[in-house]
C-alpha cells in the first residue's frame, strides 16, 4: 500500500508504556500503534508534556505555538517516542508542551497528597486542544482523518472537533474509547468558557452532568463511535448498576458502541524470553517456572515452599479491585497450606490493611507497596494462581498475564474478565477448555469457595498441568483488535 493512501489516524492519551504507566490504559495505548500500523493505518500519537514524555521524544522539534481558551501559551512538539513501536521504527509523537501544566514529577494526575490536581480540567483540555489543533491542520505535513481519543483525559477532544469550527469544517472522524467509566473527569460549570466550549454545549444533550460538567459525557455524546474495552463491558455500561449515571446515553449511543478486547503485547510479556524473570519457560518446558517460583519467593521473604500454591495480585488498591475481599479470604489461602505475595499501590487503608496481614504472617503472606514493572514479571512467572477479583472490571490485563505466565488467574466473572477466563468444572476439564477460576457473586464466601476449587485441582497434578497448558496457549494479540479498530476507522470514514 502506498505510505499516502494510509489511514491516518492521530490516538490520543494520557500515557503510554513503556513512557508513562499508572494503569492498563498506558499498555493500551503503547501497544495500538503497532498493532494499528500492522493493519495499515499511519497512526500517531498525541500526549502531554509530562517530563517523563519530554525526556523520551527524541528528535523532537518545536511544531508550532497556540494559545489556550484561558491565554495560557502552549508548543507543540513532534518527534519519535524512544520505546513505543509503530511499523517499523519508533511511533511519531506530538506533544502539548507546556510546563505551567504538565511539568510536575510523579502521579500525572495526583499531588503528593494523592489528590487530583486543582487544576486537571485545563490540563486534559490542553490536550484536547493539541487535538483539536492538529485536526484543524497545524502540522502542514500531516492532519489526522480519525481522531481516536482515551478515557476522560482525551475525553474533549471529540467535542471541539464537532463545536471548534476550524476543526469541525475538516470533518475529522472520531472514535473515544472508555477504559473505566467510574473515572469521569467533572468539573464545576463555572470553566465552561475557560475551555473554550460554547454555551450550547452545556446542556442535557451535551457535556452537561448534574449541573457540572463531564468530560466523560463529552467523549460519549458528542464522538463518531464509542468504543470500550470487551465485549461484556460494552453491555455492562448501559445497566444501571454498572452504568455509573451514563446507562441512559449508552444505551441510546448503543448502535455506535462496540466492545473491543484489549490484547498483551507479546513482546513484552513472553516468560519464553523475558529479561525480568529468572528462568525462562514454554507450555513444553515448565523447569523454568518452578525456578522463578522460589527465586520470588527468597525475594519476597517467603518460606521457600515448592508446593505451597502462591497467589499472587499486582494491582492498583483500590475498592474496585476487590481488595477487601481478598482480605476475608486470607484465612483460607493459608488455612490450606498456600502463600500469597501482592505488589500494588493506591488507598492507604487497603495498604495498611494488607501490611497488617503480612506481619501477621512472615513467610507466608508478603505485600510490596509501590510501582515495579519489572517485579510485576517476576510475580506472574513465579505465581501459581492470579487473583483478580475486581468488583468490576472493564477489560483487566493481570489475568491476561496469568494466563501467559501459567499462573492462573481466579477472577470475579465480571466486564473482560468474564471474556478472558474460562472456570475450571468437570465439564471444562473435560473438553480442556479450563483456564481459571471465576465466581460470580462479589461476596467473600463466594471468592472462598472459587479459591477452595483452586486447592482442589492444585492437588489434582495432572489436570492442574491440562489447565495450565490450555491457558498457555491462549491468545489476546493486538493483531485482531487493531483489525477491529481499523475497520471501524474505515467505516466511518466510507460514512462521511
Ligand atoms: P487498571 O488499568 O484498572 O489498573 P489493568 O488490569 O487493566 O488494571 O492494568 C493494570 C496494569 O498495571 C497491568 O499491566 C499491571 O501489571 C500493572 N500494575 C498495576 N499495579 C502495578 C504495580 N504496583 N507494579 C507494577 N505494575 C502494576
Amino acid at each position: 500500500m502506498n505510505r499516502d493512501e494510509r489511514t491516518r489516524v492521530l490516538q490520543i492519551s494520557a500515557e503510554i508504556f513503556p513512557v508513562l504507566k499508572t494503569g492498563g490504559l498506558a499498555d493500551v495505548c503503547g501497544a495500538l500503534p503497532d498493532a494499528l500500523a500492522r493493519s495499515g493505518c499511519d497512526a500517531r500519537v498525541l500526549l502531554p508534556g509530562f517530563p517523563a514524555v519530554l525526556a523520551a521524544l527524541t528528535r523532537g522539534r518545536e511544531l508550532a505555538s497556540f494559545s489556550l481558551p484561558w491565554g495560557e501559551q502552549a508548543v507543540l512538539r513532534c518527534g519519535h517516542l524512544a520505546g513505543v513501536a509503530c511499523g517499523r521504527g519508533s511511533v511519531t509523537a506530538y506533544v502539548v508542551d507546556a510546563p505551567g501544566l504538565f511539568d510536575r514529577p510523579g502521579n500525572p494526575y495526583l499531588d503528593d497528597q494523592r489528590r487530583p490536581y486543582a487544576d486537571n480540567h485545563r490540563r486534559f483540555a490542553a490536550l484536547a486542544w493539541g487535538g483539536a489543533r492538529l485536526a484543524a491542520g497545524i502540522d502542514p505535513q500531516w492532519a489526522p482523518a480519525v481522531v481516536h481519543a482515551h478515557d476522560w483525559h482525551a475525553a474533549l477532544a471529540p467535542a471541539l472537533l464537532k463545536l471548534w469550527g476550524p476543526a469541525a469544517q475538516r470533518g475529522v472522524a472520531s472514535v473515544y474509547t472508555v477504559h473505566n467509566l467510574a473515572y469521569q473527569g467533572i468539573f464545576d460549570s463555572l470553566h465552561l468558557r475557560e475551555l473554550g466550549l460554547p454555551d450550547q454545549a452545556f446542556q442535557m444533550e451535551g457535556v452537561e452532568f448534574h449541573g457540572r460538567i463531564s468530560y466523560m459525557k463529552a467523549g460519549l455524546h458528542y464522538a463518531d463511535h464509542i468504543t470500550t474495552v470487551s465485549p461484556t463491558y460494552a453491555r455492562e455500561i448501559q445497566t444501571e448498576e454498572q452504568g455509573c449515571g451514563l446507562d441512559g446515553l449508552l444505551r441510546s449511543r448503543r448502535d455506535h458502541l462496540t466492545g473491543v478486547l484489549n490484547g498483551l503485547d507479546p513482546k513484552v510479556w513472553n516468560p519464553a524470553a523475558d529479561a525480568a524473570i529468572a528462568s525462562s519457560y514454554d507450555v513444553e518446558s515448565m523447569q523454568g517456572k518452578a525456578r522463578c517460583k522460589l527465586a520470588l519467593q527468597r525475594e519476597l521473604g517467603l518460606e521457600r515452599a515448592a508446593r505451597a500454591p502462591l497467589f499472587v495480585m499486582v494491582s492498583r488498591l483500590a475498592e474496585q479491585k476487590g481488595v477487601n475481599l481478598l482480605l476475608d479470604v486470607v484465612p483460607e489461602i493459608l488455612r490450606q497450606g498456600g502463600q500469597l505475595a501482592v505488589l500494588g499501590s493506591g488507598d492507604p487503608e487497603l495498604e495498611h490493611g494488607l501490611q497488617r496481614e503480612a506481619k501477621a504472617h512472615p513467610g507466608r503472606v508478603a505485600v510490596v507497596l509501590g510501582y515495579d514493572e519489572a517485579l510485576a514479571h517476576r510475580m506472574f512467572a513465579g505465581g501459581d494462581v492470579t487473583l483478580v477479583p475486581s468488583r468490576y472490571e472493564p477489560c483487566g490485563l493481570t489475568q491476561m498475564y496469568g494466563l501467559r505466565y501459567a499462573s492462573l488467574p481466579l477472577v470475579h466473572a465480571v466486564g473482560g474478565l468474564a471474556d478472558t477466563v474460562v472456570d475450571t468444572d468437570l465439564a471444562t476439564l473435560e473438553d480442556q477448555t479450563a483456564t481459571g477460576w471465576s465466581f460470580r457473586e462479589f461476596t467473600a464466601p463466594a471468592l472462598r469457595h472459587a479459591v477452595r476449587r483452586a486447592f482442589a485441582l492444585h492437588r489434582r497434578p495432572r489436570d492442574w498441568a491440562q489447565v495450565r497448558q490450555t491457558a498457555m496457549g491462549q491468545r489476546f494479540d493486538w493483531e485482531q483488535a487493531g483489525k477491529t479498530y481499523v475497520s471501524l476507522y474505515n467505516r466511518l470514514l466510507a460514512h462521511e
